[in-house]
C-alpha cells in the first residue's frame, strides 16, 4: 500500500519529480551494495577480535566479560543503572519464584528516568557521576532502600576497555557528551567516587557493561536464543555473542566459552568504506557535528542524526526547488532544529491515513514554515528515504553478525538466532522495524542463518540489572 501510494504520488508531483527521483537514487542503497557493507563488516569484525588490528578496522571489539547469561535461576533484588544518550534510568529489578509452575522467574521492576541536561553533556565528569548519585539515592529515599546493600549493575552507553567485569577504562566520550575529563579512568571508580561523595548509599557496583550488551543480556531473559543486542537510539551500536577463542585478548580456557563482545560499530565507517554512499546532506551534517569525520556509521542511522538530515535535504530542496515556496524559516535553518522523532511522526502519519496532513503541518509550523499540499508530500518523502537508508545499513550489519555466528556453529543447518533491540529510532519510528527484518532476512537467505527480531524494552538497564544478578 505504501509503495502503490508513493508510486502515485511520484505521477502527481509535476515539477517536483525530476529532483525528487534523483535524491530518492541518491539516498538509495542497492542490493548489492548491501551486501558489499555486510561482507566488509564481517571481514572487520573478524580483524577486530585479532590483537593485531591496528589500522584494520576501527571497530573496537571489545570484550565485555560477561561470559555467563541469565538462565532462570536468579532470585533477589538488583540495582540498574542506565546512562543513555538522553536519559539516567534507576530501577529496581526484583526476581521471585515463577508462578504456575513457570520456568521463568517473577520479575519485577520499579523505575525512574531523568534526563541528563545539557549542562551535564558539557560539564565534569564528577559532575556527572555526582548527578548519577543523586538520583541513585532519591530513588533509594523514594523505594525503601536505604541502608539495604545492594549490587547494582551499571549500564554505560560509551566505548570501554575493560579486563574484568567490573572495571572499565573510558574510551572516549561520544553522542552529545562533550565532557573534557574521564577517558583514561575507570568508570566503576568514577560512581564509587561519587557515591561516597554522596554519602548515605550503601551499595557495591559488581557489573559494569555497555548497553548493547545488557540489551542482548535482558533479550535472553526473554528469549534463550538471543545472541544479539542491537541499539539503534541517539547512538547506535551492537553486541552479539562470540566465542571466547575468537577473542586474541582473552585468555581462552576451554573451547565452548562465550563472551558478549561489544562491537562499538559506530567507528565502523571510519576507515572511509562507506564514502561513496555519503550524499552532500551528510557531509554537512558531519562537518557541523560535535566530531567531525568520526562515527561516520552511526550518522547514516541513528537518532542524534535522522532528523538533521532530513533538515539539511529540506534547505537544499528550499533553495534550489523551491520547497515552501523557496522560504527557509530561521528555525528550520538552525542545525538539530528538526528532531529525529519528527520524521517517526511523520512516517506514522504518512501511513496511516492516506491524505491526512495535520501532524506534518503542525510540525512544519513549529520550524516556521508553511508547506503547500505538495510541500507536504515531498517532507514526508524525505523522511521515507532518509529513514529506508538508515533501516538498510543497519541491516547489513546485522546480517554480518548473524553470518559471524552461523561461522561458530558450521554443524548447524538453518540456524535461527534472535536479536534483543531497543532505542528511541527502533521503537518509535513506526516501519524502521519491518524494514530491518525484511532486509535482514533478505541479506541473510543465501548464509543459512535467520534473525528473528525482539523489542527489548528498556533492556540496557534491566540487563544490567540482570548481569548484577
Ligand atoms: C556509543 C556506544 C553505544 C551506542 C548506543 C554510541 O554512540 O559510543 O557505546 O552503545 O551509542 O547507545
Ligand atoms: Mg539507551
Amino acid at each position: 500500500v505504501v509503495v502503490i501510494g508513493i508510486c502515485s504520488i511520484f505521477i502527481k508531483m509535476g515539477s517536483y519529480q525530476p529532483y525528487l527521483q534523483s535524491l530518492k537514487e541518491l539516498l538509495h542503497v542497492t542490493d548489492a551494495q548491501l551486501t558489499t557493507v555486510s561482507d566488509r563488516m564481517l571481514q572487520d569484525m573478524t580483524y577486530g577480535l585479532q590483537l593485531s588490528r591496528k589500522s584494520k578496522t576501527q571497530m573496537e571489539m571489545l570484550p565485555s566479560f560477561v561470559d555467563s547469561l541469565p538462565d532462570g535461576s536468579e532470585r533477589g533484588a538488583f540495582i540498574g543503572l542506565d546512562l543513555g544518550g538522553t536519559n539516567l534510568r534507576v530501577l529496581l529489578l526484583t526476581l521471585s519464584d515463577p508462578v504456575d509452575n513457570g520456568s521463568k522467574p517473577v520479575a519485577d521492576i520499579k523505575s525512574e528516568s531523568f534526563k541528563v541536561t545539557k549542562d551535564l553533556l558539557e560539564g565534569t565528569s564528577a559532575q556527572l557521576f555526582d548527578f548519577i548519585a543523586e538520583k541513585m539515592a532519591s530513588f533509594a529515599h523514594k523505594n525503601g532502600l536505604v541502608g539495604k546493600k545492594l549490587p547494582v549493575g551499571f549500564t554505560f552507553s560509551f566505548p570501554f576497555d575493560q579486563d574484568r567485569i567490573n572495571h572499565a577504562i573510558l574510551k572516549a566520550w561520544t553522542k552529545a557528551y562533550h565532557i573534557k575529563d574521564g577517558v583514561g579512568d575507570d568508570v566503576v571508580q568514577m560512581l564509587h567516587d561519587a557515591i561516597a561523595r554522596q554519602g548515605d548509599l550503601n551499595c557495591e557496583v559488581v557489573a559494569v557493561c555497555n548497553d548493547t550488551v545488557g540489551t542482548l543480556v535482558s533479550g535472553v531473559a526473554e528469549d534463550q536464543n538471543c545472541q544479539i543486542g542491537l541499539i539503534v537510539g541517539t547512538g547506535t551500536n551492537a553486541a552479539y555473542l562470540e566465542k571466547v577463542s575468537n577473542i586474541e585478548s582473552v585468555e581462552s580456557q576451554g573451547a565452548d566459552r562465550w563472551m558478549c563482545v561489544d562491537m562499538e560499530w559506530e567507528y565502523f565507517a571510519d576507515t572511509g568504506c562507506l564514502d561513496q554512499f555519503l550524499t552532500e546532506f551528510d557531509k554537512q551534517v558531519d562537518a557541523s557535528s560535535p566530531m567531525p569525520g568520526q562515527f561516520i556509521f552511526e550518522k547514516m542511522i541513528s537518532g542524534m542524526y535522522m532528523g538533521e538530515i532530513v533538515r539539511s535535504i529540506l534547505c537544499k530542496l528550499a533553495k534550489v526547488d523551491n520547497l515552501f515556496a523557496g522560504n527557509i524559516s530561521e528555525t528550520l535553518a538552525t542545525t538539530d532544529a528538526f528532531l529525529s522523532r519528527y520524521v517517526s511522526d511523520i512516517t506514522e502519519e504518512a501511513i496511516a491515513e492516506h491524505g491526512k496532513t495535520e501532524v506534518v503541518t503542525k510540525i512544519l509550523s513549529s520550524v516556521g514554515v508553511t508547506p503547500s499540499s505538495e510541500d507536504v508530500v515531498i517532507v514526508q518523502l524525505v523522511c521515507e528515504f532518509v529513514s529506508t537508508r538508515a533501516a538498510h545499513l543497519c541491516a547489513a550489519g546485522v546480517s554480518a553478525i548473524a553470518r559471524k555466528i552461523k561461522a561458530n556453529h558450521p554443524d548447524e543447518n538453518d540456524l535461527v538466532i534472535t536479536a534483543g533491540v531497543d532505542g528511541s529510532v527502533y521503537a518509535g519510528h513506526p516501519t524502521f522495524d519491518t524494514m530491518l527484518e525484511d532486509k535482514t532476512a533478505q541479506l541473510c537467505s543465501a548464509h543459512g542463518v535467520k534473525v528473528q527480531f525482539i523489542h527489548a524494552k528498556d533492556g540496557s538497564g534491566k540487563g544490567a540489572a540482570l548481569i548484577a544478578a
